[in-house]
């Protein structure tokens, strides 16, 4: 069984890395905004795709609309972390992952546990002022009115995450590229890895343990070592007992 040889690398491991896209959350209640139906709901409410609206240039020309959609579509402050992310926490703490690399920006795997948690596309979970930079939590904008606005400057209050246009935090990158090409083994979660820069970040590991777990299949299934085409949570959940 796969799951059992999954069991068995992640024993004889002591540098795991684990990358995970959208399908980690969704087992949380969070819905794929790039699935089909996310993409079929943004549509008919707003008319354009949810790429559209999460771009640079449609967030500084509609802020109104962008965070109309972000409240409504975006924003699951009641989340909880599903068993892939215990697990992984769980992991950290054994000492065997040395980190998350993630795609989501909804904080669950440190609700989970997880201390060193890479965001390559940031977080709702911190916002700030465009004009002066000062810092505030997600209830400030939860809370608040439509376009969030400044206390002290009235600029507007924008979450710390990458909107299609804007680049990745080279930081971040850059840390990530360093723990894949340094791990032992890499599980990769809940992605099809088709959306940049997933796929070329794959690229960095330099091991023989590269594992898939993903429900559909995905454009580097030839390239793993091992793949498991089941829910992530299920997975790890097997894995766990
Ligand atoms: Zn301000």
């Amino acid at each position: 069984m796969n799951i059992e040889k999954l069991k068995e690398w992640i024993e004889n491991s002591g540098n795991i890395v684990f990358f995970g896209g959208a399908g980690v959350s969704t087992e949380s209640g969070i819905p794929d905004f790039r699935g089909e139906a996310g993409i079929y709901k943004t549509v008919s409410e707003y008319g354009v795709r949810p790429e559209t609206i999460l771009s640079h240039t449609f967030f500084m020309k509609e802020p109104e609309i962008f965070f109309d959609y972000y409240k409504n579509f975006l924003l699951y402050p009641d989340a909880k972390p599903n068993s892939a992310h215990y697990a992984l926490a769980e992991l950290e703490k054994r000492g065997k992952l040395k980190a998350v690399i993630t795609q989501n920006i909804d904080n669950l795997h440190q609700k989970a546990g997880s201390k060193n948690v890479l965001e390559l596309h940031g977080t709702l979970y911190r916002n700030y002022c465009m004009k002066c930079g000062a810092e505030y939590d997600i209830n400030f904008v939860i809370n608040g009115e439509n376009v969030p606005k400044c206390k002290k400057c009235a600029g507007i209050v924008r979450p710390d995450v990458v909107l299609y246009e804007e680049s990745l935090n080279s930081d971040t990158l850059s840390k990530a590229i360093r723990f894949i090409s340094e791990a032992d083994m890499l599980i990769v979660g809940g992605t099809s890895l088709a959306v940049y820069p997933a796929a070329g970040l794959i690229n960095y590991y330099n091991g023989n343990r590269l594992v898939l777990i993903n429900k559909g299949t995905t454009g580097f299934d030839s390239r793993a070592d091992l793949i498991i085409h089941r829910n992530i949570g299920e997975v790890f959940e097997k894995i766990m007992k």
